[in-house]
């Protein structure tokens, strides 16, 4: 059967896709996006770090995005109990922007996958693809259309944006555990008629459950008066806790005594959602014919708000090296592509493992910390987690190690 033929096929519209596909375009590349829903639609991932704001303006959308009226973050916030601490985007070790936002994800990423349609990539929605071979000489696709349908597509090359679909580890076996424990987030977006004068709209916060440092919530404001709220816990967490998500969640947040505060004329208005065990891994972020970008391929996990910028720092990695590829220069995806993507994704793991065992929340409360070493902090928190100049990318569980024993020293007397 007839099938049609193209350069680059990406799969999947969301932050990952629509960026890459607008830096192969930009470089003179044909590419057509795959995307299985109608956008608008929900996504989950609303607090954007400073470093996803590179990518965005390497991808020419820059101006766009900050015309959208997005609530502006100039950093993030952690509560514990009484305890309160913050961290400031722009002061940081790492140049960079200072500042970033929190975003509608739906709003948010038709953006993007619009300024790629202006840029000239073409966007099929509501298509699916169904069927993956890299046995061939070129890749080959099956697309599933609304109506049933199918259709062959071949391409020189294959980008898998598809986030949670995981559509080529799925259908290519690339499926791997992720190191992490499954846990679950119940979460909901409420009008938050928030008039405590010290909670910062400007910035996340990050509350720790005042019995178990392993549960948190987070807040994101965003610019209408209304604010994403959720809780993350493991399985055993939710034990003995009503099945009813919206009860659920209520009861956590009236657990932590700042959230019952900050929240207390909060209207809840909109049914919480779940989502169930949502870190993953795959064995390999490339193969003859393709490359997985963001969520596709890893997942860690959503406390420092990572998941949106190494999708994009994968999205600009990968089309920087599918670009010389399709100009004829012999590539090394390995080298080019992993081993440098994964360097910064390691840096986000240690400081995830650390938050669950509760030694990077002591680092952060810390009262006598030194200026400098929070500027370097500060520098992964705002997304800056590939720069090696910073000791606490080069070495993150060294010095986390080191810090956390600081932090346990009692304050002389
Ligand atoms: P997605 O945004 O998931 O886009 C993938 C697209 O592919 C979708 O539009 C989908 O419809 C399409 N697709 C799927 N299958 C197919 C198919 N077969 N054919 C065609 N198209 C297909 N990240 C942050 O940066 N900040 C946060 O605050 C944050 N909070 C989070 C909270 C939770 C509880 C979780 C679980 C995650 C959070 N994340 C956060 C992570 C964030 O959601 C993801 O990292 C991000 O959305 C990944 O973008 P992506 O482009 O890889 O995939």
């Amino acid at each position: 059967p007839h099938s049609e033929n193209r350069r680059v096929v990406v799969i999947g519209a969301g932050p990952s896709g629509a960026i890459a596909a607008a830096l192969l375009k930009r470089q003179g590349h044909d590419v057509l996006i795959i995307e299985r829903q109608r956008f608008p639609r929900f996504s989950i991932g609303e607090s954007l770090l400073s470093h996803c704001l590179d990518f965005i303006e390497e991808a020419g959308m820059l101006e766009a995005v900050q015309a959208a009226g997005f609530q502006t973050k100039h950093g993030a916030a952690f509560g514990c109990g009484e305890r309160y601490t913050d961290f400031d985007f722009r002061d940081k070790f790492t140049e960079g922007h200072g500042s970033t936002y929190q975003v509608q994800r739906a709003d948010f990423d038709q953006l993007l996958a619009d300024q790629a349609a202006l840029q000239g990539v073409e966007i099929r929605y509501e298509e699916e693809i169904t069927a993956a071979d890299f046995g061939g000489p070129r890749p080959s696709l099956q697309v599933r259309r609304l109506d049933g349908s199918d259709y062959a597509l071949e391409a020189e090359f294959v980008l898998d944006a598809s986030g949670y679909g995981r559509v080529l580890p799925r259908l290519l076996d690339l499926e791997a555990p992720s190191s992490f424990p499954l846990r679950r987030a119940v979460f909901t977006h409420i009008t938050d008629n928030i008039n405590d004068p010290h909670f910062d709209r400007d910035k996340i916060l990050i509350t720790t459950h005042p019995e178990w440092r392993d549960v948190w919530f987070w807040t994101i404001p965003f610019s209408n008066g209304r604010c994403s709220l959720g809780v993350v816990a493991s399985a055993e967490r939710y034990e003995g806790r009503s099945l009813d998500l919206d009860s659920c969640l209520k009861a956590f947040v009236m657990e932590a005594p700042n959230l019952k505060r900050i929240l207390k004329h909060a209207e809840w208005d909109t049914p919480a959602r779940l989502i169930n065990g949502y870190s993953a891994n795959v064995k390999a972020l490339h193969g003859p014919g393709f490359a997985l970008l963001g969520n596709a391929a890893e997942f860690l996990d959503p406390v420092f708000s990572s998941g949106v910028t190494i999708a994009m720092r994968s999205a600009s990695m990968a089309a920087a090296v599918l670009h010389r590829q399709l100009s004829g220069e012999s590539v090394d995806w390995d080298s080019e592509f992993s081993t440098p993507l994964k360097r910064g994704v390691e840096t986000f793991r240690a400081y995830v493992e650390s938050w669950y065992d509760g030694s990077f929340q002591d680092v952060i409360y810390y009262e006598r910390a030194q200026p400098e070493i929070r500027r370097m902090i500060c520098s992964i928190l705002a997304g800056y987690a590939w720069d090696n100049r910073n000791p606490y990318v080069a070495e993150p569980r060294r010095r986390l190690r080191v810090l956390a024993e600081l932090c346990a020293t009692p304050t002389p007397a």
